[in-house]
C-alpha cells in the first residue's frame, strides 16, 4: 500500500521580503523564525497531512525571489499543482507584480489554482493594501481566491494551505474525469 494517496507540489512565489520562508516555517514546523536569511535559490519543504480521509504528501516549495535567481523560476514551476503568490499588506508594490509573477507561472505550470495571499496581516497598523484591492486584482488574472495570513501570529495559516490543497485535490480529480 502506498504511504500517500497524493503528492503535491506547491509553488510558494512573491517579491523578496513578503514573507514566503517564514510561511512556509510556519506552516511545516509551526514556529515563527524571525530571520533575515535569504533563500538563495530554492528551499524545498515536505508537510503531510489528512483531508477529506486522504493521505497527502504536500511538496513546498519557496523561491528566492530575488531578481538573480530568476533565470531558476521556469524549471521551478515545472510540474508544480498548485501554488500561492505572496504580497506583503504593508507594500502595494509587492501586489503590483503580481502580473510580472503570474506570466511565468502559467506559462510553465500552466492553469493550476493559485491563491492570492496577503501576507504580515499582523502589521494591520502599517497596512497599505486593503483585501478589497487585492481580491479585484486576484479576480483580474483569474487566481483562485484570497486569504490574509500572519506567519508571526499563524493567523490563518494552516486554514489557508488546507484551502488550496483542497483545490488542488478538485482539480486532480477534474483531471482524472476527463482522462478517463
Ligand atoms: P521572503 O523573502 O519572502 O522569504 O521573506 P521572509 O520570510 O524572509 O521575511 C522577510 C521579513 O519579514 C523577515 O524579517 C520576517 O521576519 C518578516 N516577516 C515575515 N512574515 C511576517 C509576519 O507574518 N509578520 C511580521 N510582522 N513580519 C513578518
Ligand atoms: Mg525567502
Amino acid at each position: 500500500m502506498a504511504e500517500f494517496d497524493m503528492t503535491f507540489k506547491l509553488l510558494m512565489f512573491g517579491d523578496g521580503g513578503v514573507g514566503k520562508t517564514s510561511l512556509t516555517q510556519r506552516y511545516v514546523t509551526g514556529v515563527f523564525v524571525d530571520s533575515q536569511r535569504i533563500t538563495i535559490g530554492v528551499d524545498f519543504h515536505i508537510k503531510e497531512l489528512t483531508l477529506e480521509g486522504k493521505r497527502i504528501k504536500l511538496q513546498v516549495w519557496d523561491f528566492g525571489g530575488e531578481e538573480r535567481f530568476r533565470f531558476l523560476l521556469p524549471n521551478y514551476c515545472r510540474g508544480a499543482s498548485g501554488g500561492m503568490f505572496l504580497y506583503d499588506i504593508t507594500s502595494l508594490t509587492s501586489l503590483s507584480h503580481l502580473v510580472d509573477w503570474m506570466q511565468i507561472v502559467r506559462q510553465n505550470a500552466g492553469l493550476v489554482p493559485i491563491l492570492m495571499v496577503g501576507a504580515k496581516a499582523d502589521l494591520a497598523n502599517l497596512r497599505k493594501v486593503q483585501p478589497q484591492e487585492a481580491i479585484e486584482t486576484a479576480k483580474a488574472n483569474k487566481l483562485s481566491g484570497f486569504a490574509e495570513v500572519s506567519a508571526k501570529t499563524g493567523e490563518n495559516v494552516e486554514k489557508t494551505f488546507e484551502t488550496i490543497t483542497r483545490l488542488m485535490m478538485k482539480k486532480l480529480a477534474a483531471r482524472s474525469a476527463t482522462s478517463s
